[in-house]
Protein backbone atom coordinates (compact mmCIF):
# COMPACT_ATOMS: atom_id res chain seq x y z
CA UNK A 1 0.00 0.00 0.00
CA UNK A 2 1.35 3.12 -0.57
CA UNK A 3 1.80 5.41 2.49
CA UNK A 4 -0.58 8.27 2.70
CA UNK A 5 1.19 11.30 3.90
CA UNK A 6 -2.21 13.27 5.56
CA UNK A 7 -0.11 16.04 6.72
CA UNK A 8 -0.27 17.35 3.08
CA UNK A 9 -2.74 16.16 1.56
CA UNK A 10 -6.13 18.02 1.43
CA UNK A 11 -10.10 17.25 1.07
CA UNK A 12 -11.75 18.88 -1.79
CA UNK A 13 -15.18 20.77 -0.81
CA UNK A 14 -17.55 21.00 -3.07
CA UNK A 15 -16.76 24.60 -3.36
CA UNK A 16 -13.67 23.47 -4.97
CA UNK A 17 -11.65 24.81 -2.55
CA UNK A 18 -9.14 22.61 -0.51
CA UNK A 19 -9.52 21.57 3.18
CA UNK A 20 -6.20 20.82 5.33
CA UNK A 21 -7.46 16.68 6.46
CA UNK A 22 -5.73 17.59 10.09
CA UNK A 23 -6.27 20.67 12.02
CA UNK A 24 -6.37 22.05 15.57
CA UNK A 25 -9.43 21.71 17.28
CA UNK A 26 -9.50 24.97 20.17
CA UNK A 27 -12.47 24.14 22.34
CA UNK A 28 -11.72 24.94 25.73
CA UNK A 29 -8.45 26.38 24.97
CA UNK A 30 -7.71 29.68 25.11
CA UNK A 31 -4.22 29.52 24.62
CA UNK A 32 -2.68 31.72 21.98
CA UNK A 33 0.21 29.67 22.29
CA UNK A 34 -0.74 26.33 21.40
CA UNK A 35 -2.41 28.20 17.95
CA UNK A 36 0.98 29.17 17.36
CA UNK A 37 2.96 25.91 18.34
CA UNK A 38 0.31 24.33 16.11
CA UNK A 39 1.26 26.30 12.72
CA UNK A 40 5.18 26.37 13.70
CA UNK A 41 4.72 22.54 13.60
CA UNK A 42 2.68 22.84 10.06
CA UNK A 43 -0.59 22.48 11.01
CA UNK A 44 -2.83 24.31 8.47
CA UNK A 45 -6.14 24.36 9.75
CA UNK A 46 -7.74 25.63 13.00
CA UNK A 47 -11.16 25.17 14.43
CA UNK A 48 -13.15 27.44 16.70
CA UNK A 49 -16.13 28.94 17.39
CA UNK A 50 -18.00 32.17 18.39
CA UNK A 51 -19.03 30.01 21.80
CA UNK A 52 -14.98 29.26 22.83
CA UNK A 53 -14.49 32.61 23.60
CA UNK A 54 -11.25 32.64 22.11
CA UNK A 55 -11.37 34.01 19.14
CA UNK A 56 -9.35 36.91 19.87
CA UNK A 57 -6.70 34.52 21.04
CA UNK A 58 -6.53 32.71 17.76
CA UNK A 59 -6.28 35.54 15.54
CA UNK A 60 -3.34 37.12 17.28
CA UNK A 61 -1.73 33.60 17.53
CA UNK A 62 -2.10 33.52 13.42
CA UNK A 63 -0.89 36.65 13.36
CA UNK A 64 1.85 36.15 15.62
CA UNK A 65 2.82 32.78 14.02
CA UNK A 66 4.18 34.69 10.98
CA UNK A 67 2.44 31.92 8.92
CA UNK A 68 0.34 34.00 5.88
CA UNK A 69 -3.34 34.15 6.82
CA UNK A 70 -3.78 32.73 3.23
CA UNK A 71 -2.02 29.58 3.72
CA UNK A 72 -4.32 29.15 6.92
CA UNK A 73 -7.76 27.23 6.79
CA UNK A 74 -9.57 28.98 9.38
CA UNK A 75 -13.21 27.82 10.40
CA UNK A 76 -15.32 29.86 13.14
CA UNK A 77 -19.00 28.85 13.49
CA UNK A 78 -22.24 30.90 14.62
CA UNK A 79 -23.14 30.72 17.98
CA UNK A 80 -26.87 29.24 18.77
CA UNK A 81 -27.96 33.14 20.09
CA UNK A 82 -27.29 34.49 16.58
CA UNK A 83 -29.41 32.34 13.98
CA UNK A 84 -31.72 35.27 14.02
CA UNK A 85 -28.83 37.92 13.22
CA UNK A 86 -26.04 35.54 10.91
CA UNK A 87 -24.41 38.66 9.73
CA UNK A 88 -23.90 40.51 13.18
CA UNK A 89 -22.54 37.18 14.39
CA UNK A 90 -20.26 37.15 11.23
CA UNK A 91 -18.77 40.61 12.23
CA UNK A 92 -18.10 39.79 15.57
CA UNK A 93 -16.25 36.99 14.86
CA UNK A 94 -14.13 38.67 12.28
CA UNK A 95 -13.53 41.33 14.29
CA UNK A 96 -12.20 38.98 16.96
CA UNK A 97 -10.65 37.08 14.98
CA UNK A 98 -8.75 40.22 13.14
CA UNK A 99 -9.35 38.85 9.88
CA UNK A 100 -11.45 40.03 6.60
CA UNK A 101 -13.00 36.42 5.95
CA UNK A 102 -12.74 32.82 7.30
CA UNK A 103 -12.31 29.94 4.99
CA UNK A 104 -15.73 27.52 6.26
CA UNK A 105 -18.29 29.29 8.53
CA UNK A 106 -20.50 26.70 10.17
CA UNK A 107 -24.06 26.84 11.63
CA UNK A 108 -22.78 25.42 15.40
CA UNK A 109 -26.27 23.47 15.98
CA UNK A 110 -29.27 23.32 14.27
CA UNK A 111 -30.76 25.37 17.54
CA UNK A 112 -31.47 28.82 17.80
CA UNK A 113 -31.31 30.38 21.11
CA UNK A 114 -33.02 33.67 22.63
CA UNK A 115 -30.36 35.44 22.84
CA UNK A 116 -31.33 37.24 25.53
CA UNK A 117 -31.98 34.50 27.61
CA UNK A 118 -29.85 31.25 26.64
CA UNK A 119 -32.29 28.91 28.69
CA UNK A 120 -34.70 29.53 25.67
CA UNK A 121 -35.04 28.83 22.52
CA UNK A 122 -36.28 31.01 19.74
CA UNK A 123 -40.17 30.17 19.35
CA UNK A 124 -40.93 28.85 16.10
CA UNK A 125 -37.48 29.38 14.43
CA UNK A 126 -36.34 26.95 11.69
CA UNK A 127 -32.70 26.63 11.36
CA UNK A 128 -33.37 26.41 7.66
CA UNK A 129 -34.19 30.08 8.13
CA UNK A 130 -30.86 30.78 9.53
CA UNK A 131 -28.82 29.10 6.42
CA UNK A 132 -31.02 30.73 3.89
CA UNK A 133 -29.31 33.70 6.06
CA UNK A 134 -25.98 31.94 5.43
CA UNK A 135 -26.07 31.64 2.58
CA UNK A 136 -26.10 35.37 1.04
CA UNK A 137 -22.64 35.55 3.19
CA UNK A 138 -20.24 33.85 0.59
CA UNK A 139 -20.90 36.55 -2.16
CA UNK A 140 -19.80 39.08 0.19
CA UNK A 141 -16.33 37.71 0.24
CA UNK A 142 -16.17 37.45 4.37
CA UNK A 143 -16.78 33.36 3.83
CA UNK A 144 -15.37 31.33 1.30
CA UNK A 145 -17.89 28.30 2.07
CA UNK A 146 -20.41 27.57 4.44
CA UNK A 147 -21.57 24.31 6.54
CA UNK A 148 -23.19 23.26 9.24
CA UNK A 149 -22.32 21.08 12.54
CA UNK A 150 -24.26 18.68 14.54
CA UNK A 151 -26.69 17.95 11.69
CA UNK A 152 -28.13 14.79 11.58
CA UNK A 153 -29.72 13.07 8.38
CA UNK A 154 -33.54 14.24 9.45
CA UNK A 155 -31.59 17.38 9.72
CA UNK A 156 -30.18 17.82 6.11
CA UNK A 157 -32.83 15.99 3.91
CA UNK A 158 -35.22 18.81 5.79
CA UNK A 159 -32.50 21.30 4.96
CA UNK A 160 -31.92 20.20 0.82
CA UNK A 161 -35.52 19.57 0.62
CA UNK A 162 -36.58 23.44 1.17
CA UNK A 163 -37.01 25.49 -2.43
CA UNK A 164 -35.09 28.22 -0.90
CA UNK A 165 -31.59 26.33 -0.13
CA UNK A 166 -29.49 26.77 -3.27
CA UNK A 167 -26.59 25.96 -1.44
CA UNK A 168 -25.48 22.60 -0.14
CA UNK A 169 -23.46 22.71 3.05
CA UNK A 170 -20.13 22.48 2.10
CA UNK A 171 -18.99 20.38 5.60
CA UNK A 172 -20.80 18.79 8.11
CA UNK A 173 -19.09 18.64 11.67
CA UNK A 174 -19.87 15.67 13.87
CA UNK A 175 -18.88 13.70 16.44
CA UNK A 176 -16.48 10.74 15.33
CA UNK A 177 -14.65 7.71 16.86
CA UNK A 178 -14.63 4.16 16.86
CA UNK A 179 -17.38 4.26 19.61
CA UNK A 180 -19.16 6.74 17.50
CA UNK A 181 -18.24 5.74 14.24
CA UNK A 182 -22.07 7.15 12.13
CA UNK A 183 -21.42 5.06 8.90
CA UNK A 184 -25.21 5.75 7.88
CA UNK A 185 -24.59 9.78 8.41
CA UNK A 186 -21.12 9.94 6.55
CA UNK A 187 -22.14 7.74 3.94
CA UNK A 188 -25.10 10.27 3.62
CA UNK A 189 -22.93 13.34 3.75
CA UNK A 190 -20.42 11.68 1.44
CA UNK A 191 -23.50 10.99 -1.45
CA UNK A 192 -24.63 14.47 -1.26
CA UNK A 193 -21.26 16.07 -1.78
CA UNK A 194 -20.77 17.10 1.77
CA UNK A 195 -16.99 16.77 3.82
CA UNK A 196 -17.11 15.22 6.93
CA UNK A 197 -14.96 16.60 9.62
CA UNK A 198 -14.36 14.62 12.40
CA UNK A 199 -14.65 16.39 16.53
CA UNK A 200 -13.78 14.28 19.65
CA UNK A 201 -11.98 12.05 17.68
CA UNK A 202 -9.77 11.35 21.14
CA UNK A 203 -12.64 11.28 22.86
CA UNK A 204 -12.84 14.86 24.49
CA UNK A 205 -11.67 15.11 28.02
CA UNK A 206 -10.95 12.04 30.11
CA UNK A 207 -11.05 10.00 26.96
CA UNK A 208 -12.56 6.16 27.73
CA UNK A 209 -11.16 5.49 24.29
CA UNK A 210 -7.80 5.71 26.23
CA UNK A 211 -8.63 2.26 28.15
CA UNK A 212 -9.94 0.29 25.07
CA UNK A 213 -8.00 -2.79 25.04
CA UNK A 214 -8.48 -3.22 21.55
CA UNK A 215 -6.80 0.16 20.82
CA UNK A 216 -4.62 0.48 23.42
CA UNK A 217 -3.01 -3.44 22.12
CA UNK A 218 -3.02 -1.95 18.81
CA UNK A 219 -1.06 1.48 19.55
CA UNK A 220 1.52 -0.94 21.51
CA UNK A 221 1.85 -3.42 18.35
CA UNK A 222 2.77 -0.11 16.25
CA UNK A 223 4.84 1.14 18.71
CA UNK A 224 2.28 4.42 17.94
CA UNK A 225 0.27 6.69 20.56
CA UNK A 226 -3.45 5.37 21.09
CA UNK A 227 -3.92 9.24 19.91
CA UNK A 228 -2.30 8.89 16.71
CA UNK A 229 -3.92 5.37 16.69
CA UNK A 230 -7.55 7.28 16.19
CA UNK A 231 -6.46 9.93 14.78
CA UNK A 232 -5.15 7.45 11.82
CA UNK A 233 -8.07 5.33 11.67
CA UNK A 234 -10.39 8.52 11.52
CA UNK A 235 -8.45 10.01 8.42
CA UNK A 236 -8.57 6.76 6.79
CA UNK A 237 -11.76 6.24 7.22
CA UNK A 238 -11.74 9.65 5.00
CA UNK A 239 -12.94 12.82 6.93
CA UNK A 240 -10.99 15.58 8.44
CA UNK A 241 -10.02 15.47 12.16
CA UNK A 242 -9.47 18.43 14.92
CA UNK A 243 -7.55 17.14 17.42
CA UNK A 244 -7.72 19.68 20.55
CA UNK A 245 -4.50 19.74 22.59
CA UNK A 246 -3.07 23.18 24.75
CA UNK A 247 0.32 20.74 24.82
CA UNK A 248 3.11 21.87 22.57
CA UNK A 249 4.76 18.21 22.48
CA UNK A 250 0.81 16.87 22.20
CA UNK A 251 -0.06 18.92 19.31
CA UNK A 252 3.64 18.07 17.22
CA UNK A 253 2.86 14.08 18.17
CA UNK A 254 -0.73 14.48 16.77
CA UNK A 255 0.58 15.93 13.89
CA UNK A 256 3.42 12.60 13.35
CA UNK A 257 0.93 10.83 10.89
CA UNK A 258 2.72 9.82 8.15
CA UNK A 259 4.86 7.77 7.13
CA UNK A 260 2.64 4.36 8.50
CA UNK A 261 -0.10 3.36 7.85
CA UNK A 262 -3.09 0.93 9.51
CA UNK A 263 -3.36 -2.48 7.88
CA UNK A 264 -6.96 -3.29 6.83
CA UNK A 265 -7.34 -5.82 8.93
CA UNK A 266 -6.32 -3.84 11.92
CA UNK A 267 -8.96 -0.64 10.51
CA UNK A 268 -11.21 -3.54 10.85
CA UNK A 269 -10.37 -4.46 14.60
CA UNK A 270 -11.05 -1.01 15.30
CA UNK A 271 -14.45 -0.99 13.51
CA UNK A 272 -15.27 -4.32 15.17
CA UNK A 273 -15.10 -2.40 18.60
CA UNK A 274 -18.49 -2.76 20.26
CA UNK A 275 -18.81 -0.50 22.47
CA UNK A 276 -21.20 3.03 21.19
CA UNK A 277 -21.21 6.44 23.27
CA UNK A 278 -21.85 9.62 22.80
CA UNK A 279 -20.31 12.45 24.00
CA UNK A 280 -21.86 15.69 22.79
CA UNK A 281 -25.89 14.52 23.79
CA UNK A 282 -26.99 18.65 23.59
CA UNK A 283 -25.89 19.10 27.14
CA UNK A 284 -25.12 22.52 26.18
CA UNK A 285 -28.40 23.59 24.74
CA UNK A 286 -31.26 24.82 26.59
CA UNK A 287 -33.25 22.45 28.50
CA UNK A 288 -35.79 21.70 26.24
CA UNK A 289 -33.72 21.11 23.93
CA UNK A 290 -31.64 18.50 25.97
CA UNK A 291 -32.24 15.07 24.05
CA UNK A 292 -33.82 16.56 21.12
CA UNK A 293 -31.22 17.83 19.24
CA UNK A 294 -29.76 14.66 18.30
CA UNK A 295 -32.68 12.47 16.32
CA UNK A 296 -31.30 9.11 16.81
CA UNK A 297 -30.15 8.93 12.54
CA UNK A 298 -26.67 9.40 12.73
CA UNK A 299 -25.71 6.38 13.73
P1 LIG B 1 -10.45 15.73 21.47
O1 LIG B 1 -9.66 16.44 20.46
O2 LIG B 1 -11.05 14.42 21.16
O3 LIG B 1 -9.61 15.55 22.81
C1 LIG B 1 -9.05 16.64 23.47
C2 LIG B 1 -8.48 16.14 24.80
O4 LIG B 1 -7.45 15.18 24.54
C3 LIG B 1 -7.88 17.24 25.63
O5 LIG B 1 -8.18 16.98 27.00
C4 LIG B 1 -6.38 17.09 25.37
O6 LIG B 1 -5.63 17.50 26.49
C5 LIG B 1 -6.24 15.61 25.16
N1 LIG B 1 -5.14 15.24 24.25
C6 LIG B 1 -4.91 15.71 23.00
N2 LIG B 1 -3.85 15.14 22.46
C7 LIG B 1 -3.37 14.28 23.37
C8 LIG B 1 -2.26 13.39 23.39
N3 LIG B 1 -1.47 13.26 22.33
N4 LIG B 1 -2.05 12.65 24.53
C9 LIG B 1 -2.89 12.76 25.59
N5 LIG B 1 -3.96 13.58 25.63
C10 LIG B 1 -4.20 14.34 24.53
O7 LIG B 1 -11.66 16.62 22.03
P2 LIG B 1 -12.53 17.88 21.71
O8 LIG B 1 -11.80 19.10 22.11
O9 LIG B 1 -13.87 17.59 22.29
O10 LIG B 1 -12.72 17.86 20.11
C11 LIG B 1 -11.76 18.39 19.22
C12 LIG B 1 -12.22 19.72 18.62
O11 LIG B 1 -13.41 19.53 17.88
C13 LIG B 1 -12.61 20.79 19.65
O12 LIG B 1 -11.49 21.37 20.29
C14 LIG B 1 -13.40 21.73 18.78
O13 LIG B 1 -12.55 22.51 17.98
C15 LIG B 1 -14.20 20.71 17.95
N6 LIG B 1 -15.52 20.37 18.54
C16 LIG B 1 -16.63 20.74 17.86
C17 LIG B 1 -17.89 20.46 18.40
C18 LIG B 1 -19.10 20.90 17.65
O14 LIG B 1 -20.20 20.94 18.22
N7 LIG B 1 -18.96 21.22 16.37
C19 LIG B 1 -18.01 19.76 19.61
C20 LIG B 1 -16.86 19.36 20.25
C21 LIG B 1 -15.61 19.65 19.70
P3 LIG B 1 -4.41 18.60 26.38
O15 LIG B 1 -4.97 19.85 25.80
O16 LIG B 1 -4.00 18.75 27.81
O17 LIG B 1 -3.36 17.95 25.52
Amino acid sequence: MATLNFTQKKGILNTGAEIPLIGLGTWQCKSRDAVVSALLAGYRHIDTAAVYGNEAEVGQAIKDSGVPRQEIFLTTKLGNQWHTRVPEGLAASLQALQTDYVDLYLMHWPCAVDPDDRDKVVPNWDYVNTWIEMQKLPATGKVKAIGVSNFGITHLERLLADAAVKIVPAVNQIELHPCHPSPKLVAYNTAKGIHTTGYSCLGSIDSLLYKNPTIIELAQQKGRSIQQVLLKWGLQKGWSVIPKSANPERIQANFDLDGWELSPEEMKAIDGIPTRFKIFQGGLLPPAMDGKVFLGDDE
